[in-house]
């Protein structure tokens, strides 16, 4: 298992870590198979979306956190429920099909890290 270190610098925030997960491909010599991406974390998410207009990422981030506001009538003491329903809608991991030790994306495709309680020092499993 590969890991990719990720170190967020605001509360909410979309990370792309594309280029980071192609280099593990790379090293990891996958002809045609899959990588599994695993976010070991439950304040943040991975998912997989446009990454040609930073607009678009504003927007996931700016919607949810008008769907899911940080001071709604949570019961968790800790103070951070939004985070933690946030990374639960994202979802825990992605699943990227490789071919000859590359990703296969569409055109618009990237891959973000979603940070809903940074700024922290997060991880990525990688496993094939
Ligand atoms: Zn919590």
């Amino acid at each position: 298992m590969k890991e990719i270190r990720v170190q967020s610098q605001a509360r909410n925030e979309l990370i792309d870590v594309t280029s980071d997960v192609e280099k593990i491909i790379e090293k990891m010599n996958i002809k045609s198979g899959h990588v599994i991406l695993y976010v070991p974390h439950t304040t943040a998410g991975i998912t997989i979306n446009e990454g040609a207009d930073p607009s678009v990422q504003r927007d996931i981030i700016t919607t949810l956190s008008r769907l899911i506001p940080p001071d709604g009538n949570y019961h968790h003491l800790e103070g951070n429920s939004d985070a933690h329903i946030k990374s639960s809608l994202l979802g825990c991991s992605v699943l990227v099909l490789v071919e000859n030790n590359k990703p296969i994306l569409g055109t618009w495709q990237r891959i973000f890290f979603y940070e809903g309680d940074g700024p922290r020092s997060r991880k990525i499993f990688v496993q094939s």
